[in-house]
């Protein structure tokens, strides 16, 4: 769980990116954020991954391990694709063939079996970002932070992947808060969409989305009843 109580974010620049957030993602809860450029996004997940602090407010995480996608892929170059997955089991020890074994599943989950042996520079840019979110689901984390995953993609992997994060999400039930330059993504993939907006950025809507997963019980048996 992450809970963020009257947030602001003042940088030495001087300016200020968040003004006076409040936010609660629980676990089962999976929490898309929108808004312009510049509206304090990835701030917002900077401070509750706690890579960056508060300038004032509190913020609460109540979670054993948390994962974060970066804006851009964020990978090892000497290490292969397989490798770079494997470091998460590595930082916290384990069997060798149960680390490699989960990593190799979370490349398959990604779309990159046959390439684990490619080192990121021989990946394009949609590859990387895929090793870098197959790193993050591999850590099996109960809270999940997303900066934008999805945006360097091909529009088929892009959907591909979209569903791969909905069924994972369905069977782990993490807490997710995802950022995306996508409406309709936010829309298909959450279970509630925070709009944010402005310079400070404030969250200016909250909005549940009641069809989204977990469904409620009439909709389980009837995939097609989804809009
Ligand atoms: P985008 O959609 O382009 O990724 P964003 O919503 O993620 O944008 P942020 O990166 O959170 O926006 O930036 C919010 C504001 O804070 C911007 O005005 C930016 O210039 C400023 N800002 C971000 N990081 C810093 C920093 N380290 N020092 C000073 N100002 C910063
Ligand atoms: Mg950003």
């Amino acid at each position: 769980t992450l809970v963020l109580d009257g947030v602001s974010k003042q940088f030495d620049t001087g300016t200020v990116a968040l003004e006076d957030v409040d936010l609660t993602v629980g676990a089962g809860d999976f929490v898309s954020v929108v808004g312009p450029s510049g509206c304090g996004k990835s701030t917002l997940l900077r401070l509750a991954s706690g890579l960056d602090a508060a300038t004032t407010g509190s913020i609460e995480v109540n979670a054993h391990s948390t994962s974060y996608v970066f804006q851009e892929a964020t990978l090892l170059e000497w290490r292969s694709a397989l490798k770079n997955v494997e470091l998460v089991g590595e930082l916290s020890g384990g069997l060798r063939s149960e680390r490699r074994a989960k990593a190799q599943e979370a490349l398959d989950l990604v779309g990159l079996t046959g390439f684990e042996k490619q080192h990121p520079r021989q990946l394009s840019g949609g590859m990387r970002m895929r090793v870098s979110i197959a790193r993050a689901l591999v850590a099996d984390p109960d809270l999940a932070l997303f900066d934008e995953p999805f945006g360097a993609l091909d529009e088929i992997t892009r959907l591909h992947m979209q569903t791969e994060l909905q069924k994972l999400f369905r069977l782990k039930e993490f807490a997710g808060l995802f950022i995306t330059h996508s409406v309709s993504e936010a829309v298909y993939l959450s279970t509630r969409v925070l709009v944010m907006s402005g310079r400070p950025g404030r969250i200016v809507a909250d909005i549940p989305i009641p069809w989204s997963y977990p469904r409620p019980p009439s909709c389980a048996t009837n995939p097609s009843s989804r809009p």
